[in-house]
């Protein structure tokens, strides 16, 4: 049976009162990548919390393949942004690795012998296998990053989040994570990726969903990426527009 990836209609989310979120309708085919783009305080945050349920909504229904998020937490994976996670948590990179396959252990069972080298496997597809005795807290942001999308692969999700990957990730960390969330969509996941600026919206998107409180845009890259579009979002941020070539 045929159903979207992503399927959301009339989301609203507030805090206390104050909108952040306002009527965001649209759907998500699958294998695609794409992008939350929207400025600082944009709710692009919200948006993602409220799709995966990790925060209430005032209005609005989400499916995701084709069913409520409750019923498929197995099949989402979810990496948050930086900030929102503890980095002095004592626990190695390995074990951290190691905890994306609690979602498909049976009842009861712990992690043997086959989910260790399941883990080990993804930190070498992120190229951190070496660092696998580490503490967490203390490896570069790009290294994190890189292991908490082993996490998110060890878990063999069917749709991926992640918010905001890129900030205060090197270079090469950058690429190595783009690399492989292009892979996974040719595998036919869906991957949704929180980004705060336009820059290289071009080579790592199919699609954008470009976001203001309400969505300004949607759709794919090229009809997305337009000036009087982009502007709408931005308001006024221009010398940036600039910059990213719009
Ligand atoms: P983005 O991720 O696009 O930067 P956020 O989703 O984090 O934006 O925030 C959207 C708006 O909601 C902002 O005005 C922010 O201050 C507010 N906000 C975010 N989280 C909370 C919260 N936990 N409580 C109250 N307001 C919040
Ligand atoms: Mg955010």
């Amino acid at each position: 049976m045929h159903h979207k990836a992503i399927s959301i209609q009339n989301l609203h989310v507030s805090y206390y009162g104050d909108e952040a979120v306002r009527d965001v309708s649209l759907a998500v085919e699958p294998g695609n990548l794409v992008g939350i783009i929207g400025p600082n305080g944009a709710g692009k945050s919200t948006f993602l919390k409220a799709m995966l349920g990790l925060i209430p909504r005032d209005k609005g229904d989400v499916e995701i393949l084709g069913k409520p998020v409750k019923e498929v937490r197995k099949q989402i994976a979810y990496v948050p942004q930086r900030n929102d996670i503890d980095w002095d948590f004592p626990i190695t990179v390995r074990d951290a690795v190691l905890l994306g396959t609690y979602p498909r252990l049976k009842l009861f069972r712990r992690p043997g012998k086959k989910e260790r080298q399941w883990a080990m496997e993804c930190l070498r597809r992120v190229g951190m296998e070496e660092f696998s005795h580490r503490q967490i807290g203390e490896l570069s942001g790009g290294q994190q990053q890189r292991v908490f999308l082993a996490r998110a692969l060890a878990q063999q999700a069917e749709v991926f989040f992640l918010d905001e990957p890129f900030v205060g990730v090197d270079v090469s960390s950058e690429e190595t994570i783009v690399k492989i969330l292009k892979e996974l969509c040719w595998q036919g996941k869906t991957v949704i990726v929180v980004h705060h600026d336009l820059s290289k919206a071009n080579d790592y998107f199919h699609q954008l969903i470009l976001l203001n409180k309400e969505l300004i845009g949607f759709g794919a890259v090229s009809d997305v990426f337009q000036t009087d579009i982009i502007a709408k979002a931005y308001q006024g941020q221009f010398a940036f527009m600039k910059e990213m070539g719009v």
